[in-house]
């Protein structure tokens, strides 16, 4: 699914923590219009309505509205008035399912409560104020929402689940659309699915997520800020804090991982932080962080990932799901060569053990588990290279996409 969901209505409608329970359970980006706001102006929306006045926090709520137009699946809480400006109703409802939260004044009333930070509200007679904005801004809602819901009788939980209902009702075939382009890899140590995901996604022309990087860089980070790899909350919160970015390369070239900014691409191969990345990677906060992030991405479409439960807790509902396996004399030989090609020094033995043990790790681990998904394609590389394969995933994947193969 390709759309946002965007939330407006009154102060007090509940935009916010709708908007963050929504997120949370889609996996989608949160969007809060009056942070970037406040972000931008450096203040806070009372300072800006009392040093500027409204004009002037209408104007940067236009231009932040329009700096996120070309969002994807994210969920956008709005600032109550930003319906007041004609292009801003007709921007709203570009981004996608627009949903008006309503509820009588009297009930917004109890729930904000003595709040001094709603600047619209004359502190002394909140309630008259808020049927007046009510009754001046119902048509505008009304007329920008593709949907009304009054929140009165519900809990936030309830009202998410219900614009989750919608959504999986207006988009479900397109949400398939977008499965039957999401192709997921996952494998033990060094059977070559990186290898393989990588020139599969550039054959098809889709983005290649490389979700043991994300592991790496947390690991690699640790490291560098001598965090103890057994200091869970501190390696959750680092992998929070983290932004991770794929810079895809011209032809064959080999696509960069950026670490905050830095190309780490050769650094997180070392077989230092492989052998801390295991361990990282156990961690449950961890990988829910980084699951989060990869699903995220992955629900863009048109995405080769691969990882270790891709197929099995990242997006199992892939269309394709391929699980990579090659002999242990292989995949030793395989890694050898690409730590020989990246400068590194290795003993055969030392790596022998390293795999073994990674493996091993990868298959315990209580969350994320390296596991055959039941749906999933094997694809044992031990006799054939690494074109033939990607022969075959192509030609699948490249049949029914309709992709270049
Ligand atoms: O695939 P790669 O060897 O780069 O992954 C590094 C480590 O990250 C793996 O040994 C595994 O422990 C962890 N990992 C994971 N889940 C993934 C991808 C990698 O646990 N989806």
């Amino acid at each position: 699914m390709d759309t946002n969901v965007v939330l407006i209505g009154m102060m007090g409608s509940g935009k916010t923590t709708i908007g963050r329970l929504l997120a949370e359970k889609t996996g989608m980006e949160f969007i809060d219009l009056d942070e970037l706001v406040e972000r931008r102006a450096g203040m806070t929306i009372a300072e800006i309505f009392q040093g500027h006045g409204e004009e002037h926090f209408r104007d940067l709520e236009s231009q932040v509205l329009e700096e996120i137009a070309s969002s994807r699946h994210a969920v956008i809480a709005t600032g109550g008035g930003i319906v007041k400006r004609a292009e801003n109703r007709q921007l709203l409802r570009d981004l996608g399912l627009v949903v008006w939260l309503d509820a009588p004044a009297e009930v917004l009333a109890e729930r904000i409560g003595e709040d001094p930070d709603r600047p619209l509200l004359s502190r002394s007679q909140p309630l008259k104020k808020l049927t007046q904005l009510l009754h001046e801004r119902r048509d505008l809602y009304a007329e920008t929402s593709h949907i009304h819901l009054d929140t009165t009788e519900h809990t936030p939980e309830e009202i998410a689940a219900r614009i989750l209902e919608e959504l999986h009702e207006r988009y479900k075939d397109e949400e398939e659309d977008v499965f039957a382009t999401i192709v997921a890899i996952d494998g033990p140590v060094a059977s070559g699915k990186s290898s393989l995901a990588k020139k599969v996604a550039k054959r098809l022309g889709f983005m290649h997520i490389d979700t043991g990087a994300m592991y790496r860089c947390v690991a690699f980070e640790a490291m560098r800020r001598g965090i103890p790899l057994d200091d869970q909350d501190a390696l959750a919160e680092l992998a929070h804090s983290l932004d991770i970015r794929y810079v895809e390369q011209p032809d064959d070239m080999p696509g960069r991982v950026l670490l905050n900014g830095e190309d780490v691409t050769e650094a997180i191969r070392a077989p230092e932080v492989s052998r801390n990345t295991s361990p990282v990677a156990d961690i449950p906060n961890v990988r829910a962080e980084l699951v989060r992030l990869q699903r995220q991405m992955a629900l863009r479409g048109r995405c080769v990932l691969d990882g270790r439960d891709i197929g099995t807790v990242v997006v199992p509902e892939a269309h394709w799901k391929f699980y990579v396996v090659a002999s242990l004399e292989e995949r030793i030989r395989r890694r050898l060569v690409q730590h020989q090609q990246e400068g590194h020094a290795v003993d055969v033995e030392r790596l022998r053990m390293d795999i073994i043990e990674r493996d091993r790790r990868d298959r315990i681990r209580t969350h994320g588990a390296l596991r055959l998904a039941p749906t999933a394609t094997i694809l044992d590389t031990t006799g054939i290279s690494l074109e033939e394969a990607v022969e075959i995933v192509a030609a699948l994947v490249g049949g029914s996409v309709g992709a270049p193969s």
